[in-house]
C-alpha cells in the first residue's frame, strides 16, 4: 500500500447511524490544538458487521476507535483485554489497537464526572445523587460516581428490577440502591442525572413533584439544540441549574485522545466551539 497512508495515526468512530457524530470534529481539533498528528473519520458499522468493520479498521492502519449506540457491549465482547474502568462497566467505547490484540476501555465515567466537577463545579462528594436509567451509559457511570463519595446513589428506572440489578452489583463501591420512579416519592437529591433515552423520543420520565432538593442541579446526557425533553420538564418544575451531555461528549473525548496519545487536550475552547449555533 501507500506507505503515507500506512504512516498516518488513524482513528475513528464506529455507530449506526454515525453521520451527525460530533467526534471527529472534537477529535480535529484536539490534534490541531497539541500538534497530533492524527486522522479521525466516522464510520458507519453494519448492525451485524461490527467486527468486520473493526477488522477492516485495523488493516488500514488505524491505530484506535470510539465506539457509540448500538455497539458498546459488542466492542467489549471483541477485546482481548480489559481495562478495569471497562470491566467495571461491561461496555466498551474506546479500542486500542495493538500488535499484541485489541484493548478495551470505557472513558463515558470519566467524562461525565470530568464534566460535573470542572466544566460545572458541581461538589458530588456528601450529596444525594439520582441516576435514573439502567442501560449502558447508567452502567458506566456508577462506578465513577461512587468514587466520589456521594452520601448516597440512587438509581431508578422504569424496569425496577434492572435498577435494583444494577445496585447490587455495585453494593461493594458505595452507598447505592436500586428503585423504580415511583419509589422516588419524598425523596430530594441534589443532582439528578438522566441516562435514559427517554428524550430521544421527547418523553418525559414520570418524577414525582419535589424529587429537586433547592438549589439541585438537572443533568441530561443527551444533548441537542435547547432543552431536552428531560430538561424542559426541570425547567417547568423550578430547577434553575441544567446541564446538557455535551460536555461529557467532548471529556470523554479528551479522556480517549490521552489513553491514545498521552497528551491531554484542554476542553474548553472545544465545548465552546461546539455551543456555538
Ligand atoms: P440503553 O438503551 O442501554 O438504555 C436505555 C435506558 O433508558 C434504559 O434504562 C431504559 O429503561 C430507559 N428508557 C428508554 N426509553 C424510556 C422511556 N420512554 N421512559 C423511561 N425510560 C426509558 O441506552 P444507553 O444507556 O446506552 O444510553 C442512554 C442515553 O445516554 C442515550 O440518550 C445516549 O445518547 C446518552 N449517552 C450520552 C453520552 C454522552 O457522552 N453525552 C454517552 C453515553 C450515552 P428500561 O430498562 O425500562 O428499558
Amino acid at each position: 500500500g501507500n506507505p503515507l497512508i500506512s504512516m498516518t495515526n488513524r482513528y475513528c468512530v464506529f455507530g449506526n447511524p454515525i453521520g451527525d457524530s460530533k467526534s471527529p470534529a472534537i477529535h480535529t481539533r484536539f490534534a490541531q490544538q497539541t500538534g497530533e498528528e492524527i486522522v479521525y473519520e466516522a464510520r458507519l458499522a453494519p448492525i451485524d458487521g461490527f467486527a468486520a468493520a473493526v477488522r477492516d479498521f485495523i488493516a488500514l492502519g488505524g491505530r484506535g476507535a470510539n465506539v457509540t449506540v448500538p455497539f458498546k457491549e459488542e466492542a467489549f465482547r471483541l477485546c482481548d483485554r480489559h481495562t478495569p474502568r471497562a470491566l467495571q462497566a461491561g461496555a466498551v467505547n474506546t479500542l486500542i489497537f495493538a500488535g499484541d490484540g485489541i484493548t478495551g476501555d470505557n472513558t463515558d465515567g470519566a467524562g461525565l464526572v470530568q464534566d460535573l466537577n470542572t466544566n460545572l463545579g458541581t461538589v458530588i462528594a456528601g450529596r444525594r445523587v439520582l441516576l435514573l436509567g439502567a442501560g449502558g451509559a447508567a452502567r458506566g457511570a456508577l462506578g465513577p460516581l461512587l468514587a466520589e463519595k456521594p452520601a448516597l446513589l440512587v438509581v431508578a428506572n422504569r424496569t425496577a428490577a434492572k435498577a435494583e440489578a444494577l445496585a447490587e452489583h455495585f453494593a461493594a463501591d458505595g452507598p447505592v440502591d436500586g428503585c423504580g420512579f415511583t419509589a422516588l416519592a419524598g425523596r430530594h437529591f441534589d443532582l439528578v442525572i438522566n441516562a435514559t433515552s427517554a428524550s430521544l423520543g421527547g418523553e418525559v420520565l414520570p418524577l414525582p413533584a419535589g424529587c429537586y432538593a433547592p438549589g439541585a442541579l438537572a443533568y441530561d446526557m443527551m444533548y441537542g439544540k435547547g432543552d431536552t425533553a428531560f430538561l424542559a420538564a426541570a425547567r417547568a418544575a423550578g430547577v434553575t441549574r441544567l446541564a446538557d451531555g455535551l460536555g461529557m461528549l467532548v471529556e470523554q473525548a479528551a479522556e480517549a485522545f490521552f489513553v491514545w496519545r498521552g497528551v491531554r487536550p484542554v476542553t474548553q475552547p472545544v465545548l465552546e466551539a461546539l455551543r456555538q449555533p
